[in-house]
């Protein structure tokens, strides 16, 4: 996500770094690249001009801070500002506040990913807030909508209306709404018909199934990769309806990024969740300063921390860190944390999150790994004895041979995981030199 707004940012704040002082022409030199930048990324006109006065009237005007550079001063009232037109520091959560049933109603284009979003949303309301939900799709433009939300609703463990065919939408709002009450259902998601484009007979459709179900939620669904489109949607649906806030689904594609920098300013809604994936646990809170962040190439750090920490099973990590902390490494904790990684989405997705580990990711792939060896390397593992995982040292070449074998790789390849597996056994050793975690930080730091 926004990989070319990152690297156009980093490196004018790259020229921008070691020099002594913020003068105006290096803020005005900085600010030209950010414009085209942010011009690129598919962001509104209005709200790139509003984004440059505003940045360079703060940056020019401040005195430069003995313990920062210049670029770093850039970087922090950039991203400062960034994370307001992303929304601020607070974005609201859904809100549930009344009387069960509390109704929330999906709208938007066909293709957005509404549907797959109301999954997602459902899923994430019964298990992360314990929440007892019903799912309907009032969709009957559509042939197969309605199914397609019952298949969703039976993976993720949410009910679904049952459908009947050749109600209106109307119709289908109210015995959904019946049915909630009398099964004491806590929140009703409505997934409103799409259509290709906006058009009158649509909002018509939302505006009655609104006037019957008064949501407290209206979550306009956008997809990001459509850049200023979406932003263009956005604006004709909040002169409609009354929406409570946006869902920007294929965070997860090269989306240009402009749609969610600009969809706050135009349309003053703020963006509630992203959609990162196909998956239908792949939804996240809506975090500016982490989507800021990652715009200036700072780096996800909070989010590749909760990311690995949902990955992780605790036991296993317990156990590891236990080990890690006497210095002890074999190739069952190597293993361990080659699956961790696939879990976290493989090498890719650790590039985008961590500054510095673009470059990491480069050394690994110029050393013949990528997501397929991450594999390779765990039936290799697979594929030793007992006795070698918690030895490797005894792995002669005789034995070589028949681990390669067994995992149908070569020589070589088992020969370059052991020398893998001896370079973090080495730093697992300087790290309890270091002192446990603190030597950790160290390495990182
Ligand atoms: P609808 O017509 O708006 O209901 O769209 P769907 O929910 O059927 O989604 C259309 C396609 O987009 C499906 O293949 C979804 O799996 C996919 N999709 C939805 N949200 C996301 C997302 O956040 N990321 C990615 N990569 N795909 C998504």
């Amino acid at each position: 996500m926004f990989d070319n707004l990152s690297d156009r940012l980093g490196s004018v704040f790259a020229s921008l770094k070691g020099r002594g002082s913020l003068k105006e022409q290096d803020v005005r030199d900085a600010m030209r690249e950010v414009r085209i930048a942010l011009l690129e990324a598919d962001v509104a006109l209005p709200v790139v001009r509003r984004f440059i006065d505003e940045v360079t009237e703060k940056a020019i005007g401040q005195n430069v801070l003995k313990s920062v550079t210049p670029g770093q001063q850039v970087i922090k009232i950039v991203n400062d500002a960034l994370v307001d037109m992303l929304g601020g520091q607070d974005v609201p959560g859904i809100d549930l506040n009344a009387a069960p049933p509390v109704v929330i109603m999906m709208v938007g284009l066909q293709g957005s990913g509404k549907t797959t979003s109301t999954a997602k949303l459902g899923k994430l309301l019964k298990e992360k807030h314990g929440k007892k939900v019903l799912m309907a799709s009032l969709d009957v433009n559509r042939p197969a909508a309605q199914e397609q939300l019952a298949v969703l609703g039976e993976q993720v463990g949410v009910g679904t209306l049952p459908i009947i065919a050749g109600q209106s939408p109307t119709a289908i709002a109210e015995r959904a709404i019946n049915s909630a009450k009398l099964t004491a259902v806590d929140v009703l998601l409505l997934d409103t018909a799409g259509r290709l484009h906006v058009d009158a007979a649509l909002m018509e459709e939302m505006k009655a199934v609104a006037a019957i179900s008064t949501p407290k939620e209206t979550l306009l669904v956008v997809d990001s990769l459509t850049g200023q489109d979406a932003v263009n949607v956005a604006q004709s649906f909040a002169g409609e309806v009354d929406l409570t806030g946006v869902i920007l689904t294929r965070m997860d594609g090269d989306a240009r990024g402009g749609a969610a920098l600009s969809m706050r300013a135009v349309t003053g809604k703020p963006i509630k969740f992203a959609g990162t994936g196909e998956k239908l646990d792949q939804i996240e809170v809506f975090q500016p300063s982490r989507v800021a962040g990652r715009i200036l190439g700072m780096g996800d750090i909070v989010s590749l921390v909760e990311k690995a920490a949902a990955a992780v099973d605790v036991a296993d990590a317990e156990k590891m860190a236990e080990r890690m902390s006497k210095g002890q490494f074999d190739m069952n904790d190597l293993r361990t944390q080659l699956r961790q990684m696939q879990k976290m989405g493989g090498l890719g997705m650790l590039a985008g999150m961590m500054p510095g580990m673009k470059k990491a990711k480069q050394a690994m792939e110029a050393s013949g790994m990528n997501d397929r060896t991450l594999l390779r390397m765990d039936a290799i593992i697979g594929s030793m004895t007992e006795k070698e995982r918690a030895r490797p040292d005894l792995l002669n070449a005789k034995r070589k041979i028949r681990v390669a074998k067994g995992s149908g790789t070569q020589v070589q390849d088992v020969n370059k995981l052991i020398k893998m597996h001896q370079e973090m056994e080495r730093a697992m050793k300087q790290i309890k030199k270091m002192g446990g975690m603190k030597g950790l930080a160290a390495l990182f730091g």
